[in-house]
């Protein structure tokens, strides 16, 4: 398992809208290994097939670690699809992706998401609270939408100067990072 580096803010990667997959193989299988070897060297609860360059509709998750979520299973799900949406409620996001910026964003509280497992089987799951949110956060990512899109103008202007720094590679992470410059795809 190797670890990947993380797209920052900026890479163009992150801004596109990722390809289904149509059939699960033995790279794929080893590029979610990546993923989650990633994300857990990166302390993240999810990541999305963007983050690491590539535009493949998967992404990976888990919320073990959090209290209350112990009993979720690392989940990873490809091709995810919401099939419904309900309730409302603010939580604060962040993203591996963009660094030390945090910012409160409204989402369901509960959905419905059908995905394909690892043995291209189809699953449906109810989601609620944090994992729901994780989950519409990973499956925007594959969409290239990043959680910023839903701040006002003038909260965004809050994280000015780190969107910046983050888009000049100035920023120091735990974890390899590649920042716009570098991101060539
Ligand atoms: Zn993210």
């Amino acid at each position: 398992m190797s670890i990947l580096p993380i797209y920052l803010y900026g890479a163009e990667v992150l801004r596109k809208k990722a390809k289904p997959v149509t059939k699960v193989t033995d790279e794929l299988i080893e590029q979610i290994m990546n993923m989650f070897a990633t994300m857990r060297a990166a302390q993240g609860i999810g990541l999305a097939a963007n983050q690491v360059g590539s535009l493949e509709r998967v992404i990976v998750i888990d919320v073990s670690d959090v209290e209350g979520y112990e009993e979720v299973k690392p989940l990873a799900l490809i091709n995810p699809e919401i099939l419904s949406r309900e309730g409302g409620e603010e939580g604060e996001e962040g993203c591996l992706s963009i660094p030390e910026v945090r910012d409160k964003v409204t989402r369901p509280t509960t959905i419905r998401v059908k995905y394909k497992d690892t043995n291209f089987q189809v699953q449906e799951i109810e989601a609620y609270n944090l994992l729901a949110r994780v989950i519409m956060h990973e499956v925007d990512h594959i969409n290239g939408v990043l959680f910023l899109d839903y701040l006002s103008a003038s909260e965004r202007k809050l994280h000015k100067e780190q969107l910046d720094k983050i888009k000049q590679g100035e920023v120091e992470t735990s974890y390899p990072v590649v920042a716009m410059e570098e991101a060539v795809v």
